[in-house]
C-alpha cells in the first residue's frame, strides 16, 4: 500500500476509486485481463461491516428465476427485469469465483426475511463482511499489477470524457478508464449503521462531471440500531428469535415480526424512545446466536439480560447514484461504476437483503470487463475548479437537517425547508459537498410525491411495499 504524501503523477490502464468488494472485484479482473491498475481507496467501509451474507441461488430445490422474483418483489415495481435477471443468474458462479480466492462459506445457505428460499451464505457468523473482505484483499495483495494507493477523492479529471482523477496528498491518476466503487451515501445521515466515507463523495464529483445520478432519493433504513454515541447495528434475528419492541414503561407498540420498512416507519412514527428488550429470553440462546448483541451492548454499558436497550432507525442502504448499464458504463465516457455507488436497476425502490454483496461483486467484474476494452487515454486533462456557497452550516448541521427532511418518512414541505436550510452556504468545503449531495437526495424526494418501496411520504400516503 503506498501513502500519496508526496506529490506524484501516476499513468495506468484502469483507475478504481474504492477497494470494497465492488472496486476489489474489478481490480481483480481487471488485472486477470491484463490492465494494469491503481486502486485508490480511504479505507474500509460497507463491505467490512456487512454481516448477514451474500445471497446467491445455490441449492438444488432454488433457482435464478426464483431469486429474481423475490428482488423484484422487494424493487416495488421499480427494478429493471434484465439487470435483476443478470444479477441472480450470476448468483452461483460469482460464489464460485469468491471461492476460487480462497473464501469457504460457513455450512447450508440460510432462508433470511423475504427470501422464499435459503440463499443467503454467511461467513464466520455474523462477520460476513470483514472475513470476506480479508480474502479478497489478501489476493489483491499478491496480484503484481495492482498498484495500491490510500488517498481521498478530490475531483474527476476531463472535460466529457473522464480521464482519471486527483487525490488528496497531490496523487494525480491519469487513467484509460475509471471505475467509481465509492460506496453509498448512507453515512451522510446523522443516524447511520454507516462509515462515514459512505459520504456520497464518488457519486457527487460524477454528477458535477456531467454523469446522470438517479434514484437518490431511495434510502433503506434499518430497524433496529443502537441510539447511543457509538451506535450499532442490532440484527433482525433478534426480533425472530422472540425480543420485543417497546416503549419507556416497557409496553409493546408493534408487531416485531413485521418486515423492516415497516417495523423503521412503525418507530419513526412512535412519540417517545424506543427499545429493544430481550430480558425476558434465555440468557444461554442470547449468548450463543447473539454473541455480538451481547458485546456490543456491553461495551455500551448496557446489561441486556437486565434492561431494555434504545434503539431507532437509521440509515442503512442506499439504492440511488450513478445510472450505469449492465456493464457499469455511466454516461460520461471513461467512466464506470460498481457496488452500492451505481444505480444499475437491481434494487428498483428497496433492496432485498443480502442482494448488495452479490451486486458489488458481480457488477464489479463486469465494469473491469468493459473498462478494459476501453481505448486507452494519454491523459493531460487538468481538473475543474468547483465553487461553493459560504455560510454557516456545518458538517453536523447537513447530517442532522437530511435526518430530519430525508428520513424514514418525508413531506414535501419538510423536503423543501431542508432544501432552502441546505442552500444557505456552508462553513467548510466538507460540509458544502455534504449540502450539495443532501440537496441532491431532499430534490429527488421532492420530486417523486408518492410512497413506494423505502421512499415514504407522510403527505403522499400509500401501503408500503414489501
Ligand atoms: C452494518 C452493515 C451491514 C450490512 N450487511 C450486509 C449483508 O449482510 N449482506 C449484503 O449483501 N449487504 C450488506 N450490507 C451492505 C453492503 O455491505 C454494501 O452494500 C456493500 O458492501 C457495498 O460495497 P461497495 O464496494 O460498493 O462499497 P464499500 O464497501 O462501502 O466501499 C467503498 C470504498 O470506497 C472508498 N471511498 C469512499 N469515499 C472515498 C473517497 N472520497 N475517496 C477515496 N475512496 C473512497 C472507501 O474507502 C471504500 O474503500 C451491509 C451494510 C452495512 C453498513
Amino acid at each position: 500500500m503506498i501513502n500519496s504524501d508526496l506529490r506524484s503523477q501516476v499513468a495506468t490502464d484502469i483507475l478504481v476509486i474504492g477497494d470494497g468488494l465492488a472496486g476489489s472485484a474489478a481490480a481483480l479482473e481487471a488485472a486477470r485481463l491484463g490492465a494494469r491498475v491503481a486502486l485508490v481507496s480511504a479505507g474500509p467501509a460497507s463491505s467490512e461491516r456487512a454481516q448477514g451474507g451474500i445471497a446467491a441461488a445455490v441449492l438444488p430445490e432454488d433457482s435464478p428465476r426464483l431469486h429474481a422474483i423475490d428482488t423484484l418483489a422487494a424493487g416495488a415495481g421499480l427494478c429493471d427485469p434484465d439487470a435483476v435477471t443478470m444479477l441472480t443468474s450470476a448468483g452461483p458462479e460469482t460464489v464460485h469465483w469468491l471461492e476460487s480466492l480462497g473464501v469457504r462459506f460457513d455450512g447450508d445457505a440460510a432462508r433470511e426475511a423475504a427470501h422464499s428460499m435459503a440463499r443467503v451464505l454467511h461467513l464466520g457468523g455474523d462477520q460476513s463482511g470483514h472475513t470476506l473482505m480479508a480474502f479478497v484483499h489478501a489476493a489483491i495483495d499478491l496480484e503484481p499489477r495492482i498498484t495500491r494507493f490510500t488517498a481521498r477523492l478530490h475531483v474527476l479529471l476531463g472535460d466529457g470524457v473522464c480521464e482519471g482523477a486527483e487525490f488528496s496528498g497531490g496523487l494525480t491518476v491519469y487513467a484509460g478508464a475509471t471505475i467509481l466503487a465509492t460506496g453509498g451515501y448512507a453515512g451522510l445521515y446523522e443516524r447511520t449503521t454507516n462509515s462515514r466515507l459512505s459520504n456520497g463523495k464518488g457519486i457527487l464529483e460524477a454528477a458535477r462531471a456531467g454523469a446522470h445520478v438517479a434514484d437518490l432519493e431511495f434510502v433503506q433504513f434499518h430497524p433496529t440500531v443502537f441510539a447511543g454515541p457509538h451506535p450499532f447495528l442490532i440484527t433482525e434475528a433478534l426480533r425472530g428469535a422472540g425480543a420485543q419492541v417497546v416503549d419507556a414503561a416497557g409496553e409493546r407498540f408493534i408487531d416485531e415480526l413485521l418486515p423492516r420498512d415497516q417495523v423503521a416507519v412503525a418507530l419513526a412514527k412512535h412519540r417517545g424512545p424506543a427499545f429493544i428488550s430481550a430480558t425476558h429470553m434465555d440468557p444461554e440462546l442470547l449468548r450463543v446466536s447473539f454473541p455480538n448483541f451481547m458485546r456490543n451492548c456491553r461495551h455500551a454499558g448496557i446489561d441486556p439480560l437486565h434492561e431494555p436497550v434504545p434503539i431507532m432507525p437509521a440509515a442503512h442502504y442506499t439504492m440511488g447514484g450513478v445510472s450505469t448499464d449492465l456493464d457499469g458504463r455511466a454516461s460520461v465516457p471513461g467512466l464506470f461504476a460498481a457496488g452500492e455507488c451505481a444505480r444499475t436497476g437491481v434494487h428498483g425502490a428497496n433492496r432485498l437483503a443480502s442482494n448488495s454483496l452479490l451486486e458489488a461483486a458481480t457488477f464489479g467484474r463486469r465494469a473491469a470487463a468493459a473498462a478494459t476494452a476501453t481505448a486507452p487515454i494519454v491523459g493531460s486533462a487538468s481538473a475543474r475548479g468547483h465553487m461553493w456557497r459560504r455560510g454557516e452550516l456545518s458538517l453536523g448541521e447537513v447530517r442532522r437537517v437530511l435526518d430530519s427532511a430525508a428520513g424514514v418518512l418525508r413531506s414535501g414541505r419538510g423536503l423543501a425547508r431542508g432544501l432552502r436550510v441546505l442552500g444557505s452556504g456552508a462553513g467548510s468545503a466538507t460540509a458544502a459537498d455534504a449540502a450539495e449531495m443532501a440537496s441532491m437526495i431532499c430534490s429527488a424526494a421532492l420530486a417523486r410525491p408518492l410512497s413506494l418501496g423505502a421512499h415514504q411520504r407522510l403527505d403522499q400516503p400509500a401501503p408500503i411495499a414489501v
